[in-house]
């Protein structure tokens, strides 16, 4: 059973990109994953296959017509797929790695990339899309985010990782942010690797880990270390 990602843009160039390569390309090829890349203009109607038109009530830009990626939609995603449905958007509730864990262990995800001032509202509601945000900052584009989204659920997936357990001690996975590392050499312009690490002693490294992630959480994130996390007990 692999993941099915399909993406809905009007720039079908940006894919796979970055997620072509290394631990993702392998991935692709291997066929742990699956991209099918969908031009929404290929659905408008009229002789200049416009997707957009001016936004009722007036202002600045362009917003994506619902009628369009309608019939986008259905086509990658006719009724009874039981793929979410997301649109990369601002406004969306922010991305995190539960959801992205969850969305790892379904059956993929159809991802419409919105361009200009967004998509009409009612095409939200009419097929039941679920705004996603990586971020509060503004892209000019749905496709980096939908990159960005892909790239944190591929990793995931079962096979792609070589070193597992390198997954479950990153940063958020047990609420707090990881440790600093170290390698050779021992001596970097006048700087140590800490003795603790050096030791040999396990339980020591361990514990040292656990206290630095711990300081380093809540030193640069108040909220989550507010939040409290499993290993604070
Ligand atoms: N006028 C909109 C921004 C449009 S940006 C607003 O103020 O909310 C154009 C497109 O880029 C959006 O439709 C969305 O698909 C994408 N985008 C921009 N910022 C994003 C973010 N932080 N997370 C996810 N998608 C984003």
């Amino acid at each position: 059973m692999s993941f099915a990602a399909s993406v809905l843009t009007l720039y079908p160039e940006m894919f796979p990109g970055a997620l072509g390569l290394s631990l993702a390309g392998r991935a692709l090829e291997a066929g742990t994953w699956s991209l099918e890349v969908i031009q929404i203009r290929d659905f408008a109607t009229d002789r200049h296959r416009t997707v957009d038109d001016t936004p009722a009530g007036g202002g600045a830009g362009m917003v994506m017509r619902a009628d369009v990626l309608a019939q986008a939609i259905d086509h990658a995603s006719p009724p009874g797929d039981p793929r979410p449905r997301l649109l990369m958007s601002p406004r969306g509730r922010p991305l995190t790695q539960p959801r992205v864990r969850e969305l790892a262990a379904g059956p993929g995800a159809v991802i419409l990339c919105g361009r200009f001032e967004g998509v009409d509202q009612r095409l939200i509601e009419a097929r039941g899309l679920e705004e996603v945000s990586i971020g509060d900052f503004i892209l000019s584009g749905g496709e980096p985010a939908a990159l960005v989204l892909l790239d944190a659920v591929v990793r995931l997936l079962p096979g792609v990782m070589g070193n597992a357990v390198s997954g479950e001690e990153e940063s958020f996975e047990n609420g707090l942010l990881e440790h600093p590392h170290y390698t050779r050499p021992q001596e970097f312009e006048g700087r140590q690797i800490p003795e603790v690490l050096i030791s040999g002693n396990h339980k020591k490294i361990a514990e040292w880990r656990r206290a630095e992630a711990e300081k380093l959480t809540r030193e640069r994130r108040p909220d989550l270390w507010a939040a409290g996390h499993p290993l604070a007990k």
